[in-house]
């Protein structure tokens, strides 16, 4: 399909690519670049590509597919470096969460001639790093497109074709719109996950020990969400503000609603509220984004199969109903990998 992937940052997403590209053969050759000697190293000893350099203008030289998979705040200065030796008719493409933000920073640096086309993938996990990526990832999840205006068609069905081939069920949307869906769908949840878990650390220590003792799913659900990347989610927020403080302002408004009924004891507000929510997370399974398996936070044997356009694969069936928190790795994983001192 393509002759040279380059993937500038090879952490979760980049490894991931990485993996499934290579396991359906969807380029002649991969080239990996990043930022550190430590990643590379890691990157190469995983065997995850043909080439390995620091320096992602040797990684870009003679790609028709580059895919910026890195912090989203730091784009501007990789663009700086690699915008000049895109090759003419290579598609441009990334994994960013947010969306306005990094088609303005990318656009600005596209030569002409090269195929602008964002992308996010929503999979993902708390963990970061290469060794936690997985070739299933992508298998059954959503990747949105954000070809930027007037992107040659052809172009874009390459790049669909591509994450298809993945396994992802890939959508076009315009780059508001996603930054919006995302808000609610997945930065808000991270926003209350890191707030409740913030609550907890702030606690007297001997409370503090009794919650972490008799933890249970609620609580347990959002430690997973709120151990996500640091400076990942920490560039979310500072990179789509507008949306998610839009957001956010009807879930307060929703939650005084919520405390009032608590306050008053309206039982049948609650009741009515509740059966919708129930109704919305049996939505989501209908949609075959979760397994109904039960969730006990430990193995359990139970396995659900997700089926794929590439075949199936096997769901522990302890993913949290979250976008972009959805699959947990079996593999070794190094918290916080590559973005701790981004
Ligand atoms: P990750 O595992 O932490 O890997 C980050 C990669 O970016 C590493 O190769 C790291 O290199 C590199 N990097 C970090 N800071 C950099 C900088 N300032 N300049 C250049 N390179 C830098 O991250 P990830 O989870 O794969 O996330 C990558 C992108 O995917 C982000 O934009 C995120 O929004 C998006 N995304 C994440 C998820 C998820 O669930 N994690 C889901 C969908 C989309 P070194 O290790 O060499 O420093």
């Amino acid at each position: 399909m393509f002759e040279k992937l380059a993937l500038i940052g090879i952490g979760l997403i980049g490894s991931s690519i990485a993996r499934a590209t290579r396991l359906h053969g969807l380029a002649r050759t991969i080239a990996i670049s990043t930022r550190k000697q430590e990643t590379l190293d890691e990157a190469r000893a995983l065997g995850l590509g043909d080439t390995y350099t620091l320096d992602p203008v040797a990684a870009v030289r003679g790609a028709d597919l580059v895919i910026l998979c890195i912090p989203v705040l730091a784009y501007e200065a990789v663009m700086e470096q690699i915008g000049p030796y895109l090759a003419p008719g290579a598609i441009l493409s990334d994994v960013g969460s947010v969306k306005q933000h990094v088609m303005k920073a990318m656009a600005a640096r596209t030569p002409e001639g090269v195929h602008l086309i964002g992308g996010h993938p929503l999979a993902g996990t708390e963990h970061s790093g290469p060794a936690s990526g997985f070739a299933e990832l992508f298998i059954n999840r959503w990747c949105v497109l954000t070809p930027a205006a007037g992107t040659d068609p052809a172009a874009i069905n390459k790049l669909t074709a591509f994450w298809s081939a993945l396994g992802s069920n890939v959508e076009t949307m315009d780059t508001a719109h996603h930054d919006m869906v995302l808000a609610i769908t997945s930065h808000i949840p991270h926003l209350v996950a890191y707030n409740i878990v913030g609550t907890v650390a702030d606690l007297e220590q001997d409370t503090q020990s009794e919650v972490i003792k008799f933890s249970a799913s609620g609580f347990r659900d959002f430690t997973r969400i709120a151990a996500s990347d640091p400076v990942m989610w920490r560039d979310v927020f500072l990179t789509n503000r507008e949306a998610v403080l839009e957001m956010l302002g009807r879930f307060l408004e929703d939650l005084s609603k919520l405390q009032r009924m608590v306050r008053v004891g309206d039982g049948d507000g609650m009741e009515a509220l509740f059966t919708r929510t129930r109704k919305v997370r049996r939505s989501i399974i209908t949609a075959g984004q979760e397994t109904a398996a039960p969730d006990f936070g430990r193995p359990h044997g139970e396995t659900a199969l997700l089926s794929g356009p590439e075949g199936t694969v096997e769901n522990t069936g302890t993913a949290a109903p979250l976008l972009d928190v959805n699959v947990e790795p079996d593999h070794p994983v190094r918290e916080h990998g590559g973005g701790d001192d981004a």
